[in-house]
């Protein structure tokens, strides 16, 4: 029998581990495909900017279809999670800002932890960034395209 993957385990499979910084990317991921109205099942593609290298990238990719090596991932570094995410119709333009006390999450922690720990509290960052409110989460605008 073969059951097919969930998208979820895509994810986790593409980027070889599961962290927090992935599971931000999955949401935002799955946020920007229903504003803009795309799928990760059509090729109909996003292209994303993102603000900061991090673990998300690699969701956007599965996800929006959005490859680097399409160059419809780009990354301007400014050390921020905010992300520009567009329609390749170029439509409809939104970008997403991901609220202070989230990032707190992903945060590395002021003392050092056992491995233990680390996986702890890995766990209780996804199931926040999973499980909170969208308006908890991220603020979302829409982007005047010129
Ligand atoms: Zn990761």
């Amino acid at each position: 029998m073969c059951i097919e993957k969930t998208p979820w385990e895509q994810v986790i499979e593409f980027h070889g581990h599961t962290c927090p910084g992935i599971a931000l990317g999955y949401r935002l991921a799955q946020i920007a495909n229903r504003e803009l109205g795309t799928s990760a099942a059509l090729d109909s593609g996003i292209s994303v900017t993102a603000y900061t290298h991090s673990c998300a990238l690699d969701a956007f990719q599965i996800i929006n279809r959005a490859t680097y090596g399409r160059k419809n991932l780009l990354v301007e570094e400014k050390k921020l999670h905010v992300y520009h995410f567009q329609n390749v119709n170029m439509s409809k333009k939104i970008l997403i800002t991901v609220h202070s006390e989230i990032l707190e999450q992903i945060a590395d922690a002021e003392e050092p932890l056992s491995p233990r720990e680390i996986q702890t509290k890995n766990l209780e960052a996804i199931r926040i960034i999973l499980g909170v409110e969208e308006s908890s989460f991220c603020k979302i605008q829409n982007v005047q395209i010129m």
